[in-house]
């Protein structure tokens, strides 16, 4: 069996994270942690906590630290994360949400920070046309839908635009990406983390030039 994997995944909305961390997660046989999902999972328990989430993720605000680390530190902690590894998508978003996981991980680290680099004019095109299983999580598009009438294929779920995929919200995360997140770049390429992967072209063979830098940095053994 392939050996399992830490890894991070990076990329502004649109860059297809999502996509990569599902095939990711699939190949290295490691959970896929999602903040955005397990996000969307309190939501759906209609608790007032879902309730306060669902009105900054609509607006295409971030959550706070605190609470998404607490989140981050819960899943890690699970059996399948500790025996083997995970992908995650989503955080850090922030350099303290980075901190926080690097203390997380001691004595550990990451294997890498895989940073999926897509222009923005081609992000914003994807995410107009993207469309997304209301159950799983799925993603789709308008040019790759569902077989049969917005259903989605793996679990039968109805497929949909996403609420926070307005145009309003998904300027605002993309700001919030290049001001909060796009720092993370340097931070990690100044540990010496970071392998830009190029986003542009079919879905495998970006997941190939993920697996590649993972495979070259286990190889090289570069770590600090
Ligand atoms: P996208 O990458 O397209 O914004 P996600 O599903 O990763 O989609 O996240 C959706 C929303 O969930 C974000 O806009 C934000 O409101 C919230 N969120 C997810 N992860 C984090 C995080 N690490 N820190 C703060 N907020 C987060």
């Amino acid at each position: 069996m392939v050996p399992g994997v830490r890894l991070v995944v990076l990329g502004k909305q649109g860059a297809g994270k999502g996509t990569q961390c599902v095939r990711l997660s699939h190949h290295y046989v490691v959970p896929h942690i999602s903040t955005g999902d397990m996000l969307r999972a309190a939501i759906k328990t209609g608790s007032a906590l879902g309730l306060k989430v669902k009105e900054t993720m609509d607006s295409g605000g971030l959550l706070g630290d605190d609470l998404i680390m607490e989140m981050v530190a819960d899943r890690l902690s699970e059996p399948d994360a500790r025996a083997r590894g995970f992908i995650l998508d989503g955080c850090p978003r922030t350099t303290l949400q980075a901190e926080t996981l690097a203390e997380l991980l001691k004595p550990g680290t990451l294997d890498l920070v895989a940073d999926i680099e897509v222009p923005t004019v081609q992000a914003l095109r994807r995410l107009a046309a993207r469309r997304v299983c209301i159950d799983c999580g799925v993603n789709y598009s308008v040019s790759s839908p569902p077989k049969v009438n917005w259903m989605c294929d793996v679990c039968g779920g109805e497929v949909v635009q996403r609420e926070d995929d307005t145009e309003e919200a998904i300027r605002r995360r993309l700001e919030l990406y290049e001001r909060q997140t796009a720092p993370l770049i340097d931070w990690y390429e100044s540990r010496n983390q970071l392998a830009k992967v190029n986003g542009i072209g079919p879905p495998d063979g970006v997941l190939r030039r993920i697996i590649r830098a993972v495979e070259e940095r286990r190889a090289t053994g570069t770590r600090r």
